[in-house]
């Protein structure tokens, strides 16, 4: 029997990728699945990303690159950053990886020690824990309930950093949530953040760009331009621009800790794809339109989907501010309801009796709540929730 690292050992594969497996799974079996649990937009990439990919084979761009990220790509983040964020780096401050989560694994292979605590508001994505658990690090979890619209207050930031804090994880719009925190409620973090200067903090924007209201984008830097030293912001092209298999994301930071990052890249995957570098850059310079479009379904589908959940009896749906997830409570409907215990024994029933698949909360550290991802048509959407109605009756 083969004897495997501790390290591996705490870790769990990622839970929302086994519903999309278990989904197809099913599927290929035979049975009518509906998928709502994968986390990825239903749209193709647009044609002007691919052909810049295309391109980039026909002339000869398949070799290894810098490790950090090619010239133009950089130069492109780098733009990005300036045009759409108000925010200023150099190229040593950008380092392109293998997606937004190869940026947060380097992150936290770069700045953790055994012990060193990392704080991280739930509802979270569920690939933070585990990747600060990889690094030897402690995840600190600061628990939020839907009353408050799943976001912390300056107050429970505060109570949870120790001696041991070393970063502080904050992803808005949220995956799973949808929920943004405001300008005025970034900078009221940012206070309390600013009293404590040996704590960095990870401002995860992969959803920047799909978001419902009116409210402009706005990130911890934006509120709290202070933190600039020992903030590091996380993107990529992945949601915004359809482009989950092509495998970009990037990360913004101080050149001594991105510098750190990129060797740790340097010594496992080096460069990202050359070919995807060609069309991420194709993507950050092509402009916004195609995302736009993308983004009108999107909400669309987000109205439906959350009137249509609430009329559900006991299930409760917040409107989220954007991505292209509805986090809704099934509390009410657990308990009472004998057929089922918890959240995740309602996803096992309404993927066995309504065939549709959602990721329970506790995955994301939410107990209670299910995470439906409408990224999907409508038609299918409409399908689902009446499979869901008539399976809870
Ligand atoms: N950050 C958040 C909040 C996400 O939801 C995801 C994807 O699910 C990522 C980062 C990573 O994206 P990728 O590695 O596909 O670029």
């Amino acid at each position: 029997d083969v004897q495997l690292s501790d390290r591996v050992n705490r870790i769990k594969p990622s839970p929302t990728l086994a519903v999309t497996n278990r989904a197809a799974e099913l599927r290929a079996a035979g049975n009518d699945i509906i998928g709502l649990g994968a986390g990825e937009p239903d749209f193709d990439t647009p044609e002007h990303i691919k052909d810049a990919a295309v391109n980039a084979i026909d002339n000869g761009m398949t070799k290894y690159t810098a490790v950090d990220g090619t010239p133009g790509l950089k130069k492109a983040i780098i733009n990005k950053f300036q045009t759409e964020n108000n925010l200023s780096y150099e190229a040593n401050q950008i380092l392109v990886s293998s997606g937004g989560k190869q940026s947060f694994f380097n992150l936290a292979l770069a700045l953790l020690n055994e012990g060193d605590e990392v704080i991280i508001p739930a509802p979270f994505w569920v690939s933070y824990p585990d990747m600060v658990l990889v690094a030897d690090g402690k995840p600190v979890i600061i628990t939020t309930t839907q009353a408050s619209r799943f976001k912390i207050t300056p107050e429970q930031l505060e109570e949870a950093i120790t001696h041991r804090t070393r970063l502080v994880v904050l992803n808005s719009p949220s995956n799973p949530t949808g929920v943004a925190y405001t300008h005025e409620e970034l900078a009221a973090l940012g206070e309390v953040l600013q009293r404590f200067p040996n704590v960095l903090v990870a401002s995860d924007d992969m959803y920047e760009h799909i978001r419902f209201t009116d409210q402009p984008f706005c990130n911890i830097l934006n509120a709290c331009p202070e933190l600039y030293d020992r903030t590091i912001v996380l993107n990529g092209v992945s949601k915004a621009y359809s482009m989950t298999g092509w495998r970009i994301g990037y990360a913004a930071g101080p050149a001594k800790l991105i510098g750190a990052m990129k060797k740790v890249q340097s010594q496992s995957t080096s460069n990202p794809s050359s070919i995807s570098q060609a069309a991420a850059q194709a993507a950050l310079e092509g402009g916004l339109e195609c995302v736009e479009k993308m983004v009108v379904s999107f909400k669309e589908r987000h109205e439906f989907v959350v009137n249509a959940l609430n009329d559900i009896e006991g299930v409760e749906c917040i409107p989220a501010d954007g991505t292209f997830y509805a986090f809704p409570s099934f509390a009410a409907v657990i308990e009472n309801d004998s057929r089922f215990n918890d959240d995740i024994e309602l996803a096992e029933f309404l993927l066995n009796e309504a065939g549709v698949a959602l990721v329970p909360g506790s995955a994301f550290g939410a107990p209670g709540n299910m995470r439906l991802s409408f990224a999907t048509g409508l038609s299918t959407l409409e399908d689902a929730i009446s499979r869901i109605k008539s399976a809870l009756a």
